[in-house]
């Protein structure tokens, strides 16, 4: 292993994957190291993307497509359920991946554009010369080293640490992090082509329910709360379990993960000298949905061509690197966060009644597109009542 490179990509998720396997591909020298000891695992995701979104980045290949998703269906805290077809279903068609194939293919990718891959090696305290990052102390088998790097990616996800040992604030308020729990479920009735999504406040207080179909009769079924909501006996997985055994009571779990996601803003700095950092670990999750997979490659790739660019042209000061923060900021990736962060916060306010008068309304609508904002504006003229609590969030999106 050489001591020395131009880039460091601190995680294997595809954020870290993207980053690596532009960067290499450009012909620049690149180590990614991911702390786990087997990229893709275990799996923390729900592994919805949307089809475009996907094709952005990589051919979709059915090893590691576990299902096509051709319409959604909403529920209301009452019961009732609106139905989305493929035609106008939006972002929310799409595939569930296979996410232990497909950030292992992401991976592999890098591998094969020339990027050296190191599992079960995590990065312990960055290198700090002159007040810009230099690279990171790397621990793997028990054995620690300096790797020199000219620029530093962290893409180590919610967890991360490694920017905050930067110096940057990465501080997520409790109530911003959506406390997750899942299961994969088989053995259980369900469309194998529809997402479900559940809403209300006795279901999933401040998030949603939802169950990805992993095949004909298995899914993902899982729960994203409030973290402020979340305490004994009202845990994630408390939620979960009630829904499961009301709803699929002879289903089989063969996996369960609980997680964090962050639905805050974004950090307010992706970048000083020497560093720039993506995907979760920059908080660039879309904060109505928890979606994160798309922005983090999204986010991932736009470091490593900037950064590329910057290495070439003499250095990674904070300054070179700016392009990257500003790009993602005014790019629609970037609008959409801020846009659904508003609206987050004002859905999360809603009562039950509330939510149901917005379902109840919605069925009705013939949209031709579906879109949040459309959606948005014809549930308002249906609902002068809902205006007060609204009107806020209209002012937000324009
Ligand atoms: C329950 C749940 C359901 C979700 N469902 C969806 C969904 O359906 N669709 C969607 O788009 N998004 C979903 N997300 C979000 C999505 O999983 C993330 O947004 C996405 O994985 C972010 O990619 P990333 O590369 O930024 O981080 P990660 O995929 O988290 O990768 C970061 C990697 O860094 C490694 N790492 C951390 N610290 C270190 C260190 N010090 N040294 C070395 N390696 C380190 C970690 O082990 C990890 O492998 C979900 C999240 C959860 C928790």
């Amino acid at each position: 292993m050489k001591e020395s490179y131009d880039l460091l990509v601190i995680g294997g998720g595809p954020g870290g994957a993207l980053a690596a396997r532009t960067a290499a591909t450009a012909g620049y020298s690149v180590l990614l190291i991911e702390k786990r000891p087997a990229i893709g695992a275990p799996v923390r995701c729900a592994e919805g993307i949307g089809k475009e979104a996907l094709a952005e980045f990589i051919k979709p290949d059915e090893r590691w497509i576990s299902a096509e998703v051709t319409g959604a269906e909403l529920v209301a805290p009452d019961g009732v359920s609106m139905k989305l077809a493929s035609e106008m279903a939006g972002s929310k068609v799409g595939y569930i991946l296979d996410r232990k194939f497909f950030d292992r293919e992401l991976v592999w990718q890098a591998a094969e554009a020339g990027a050296d891959v190191m599992v079960k090696t995590r990065a312990s305290a960055p290198i700090i010369t002159g007040g810009a990052v230099k690279g990171a102390v790397i621990e793997y088998c028990g054995t620690r080293k300096k790797i020199h790097a000219d620029l530093t990616i962290a893409a180590d996800g919610v967890e991360s640490k490694f920017a905050r040992w930067c110096g940057i604030d990465t501080t997520v308020p409790v109530r911003e992090i959506m406390s997750s729990a899942q299961y994969l479920m088989t053995d259980i009735d369900i469309d194998p082509n529809t997402t479900v999504f559940y809403l209300g406040n006795k279901v999933a207080p401040e998030g949603y329910l939802w169950i990805f179909p992993k095949g004909e009769r298995s899914a993902n079924v899982g729960i994203g709360i409030s973290g402020k909501k979340s305490g004994p006996g009202n845990r994630a997985k408390d939620y979960l379990d009630r829904f499961v055994a009301d709803t699929f009571p002879s289903g089989k779990t063969i996996e369960c993960i609980v997680g964090g996601v962050p639905v805050c803003r974004p950090l307010e700095s992706t970048v000083m000298d020497g560093l720039m950092v993506v995907g979760d670990a920059a908080r660039v999750v879309d904060p109505m949905t928890g979606g994160g997979i798309y922005n983090a490659m999204f986010t991932g790739r736009l470091a490593a061509q900037v950064g590329a660019a910057a290495m070439t042209d003499g250095g990674c000061t904070r300054e070179a690197l700016m392009p990257y923060e500003e790009r993602w900021r005014k790019s629609p990736m970037g609008k959409t966060i801020e846009r659904n962060w508003h609206i987050k916060e004002k859905f999360i306010t809603l009562s039950d009644a509330k939510l149901n008068a917005i379902i109840h309304s919605a069925k009705a609508i013939d949209l031709k597109d579906f879109s949040t904002i459309s959606l948005l504006k014809e549930i308002i003229k249906r609902n002068p009542l809902l205006l007060a609590d609204l009107a806020g969030l209209m002012a937000s999106i324009g």
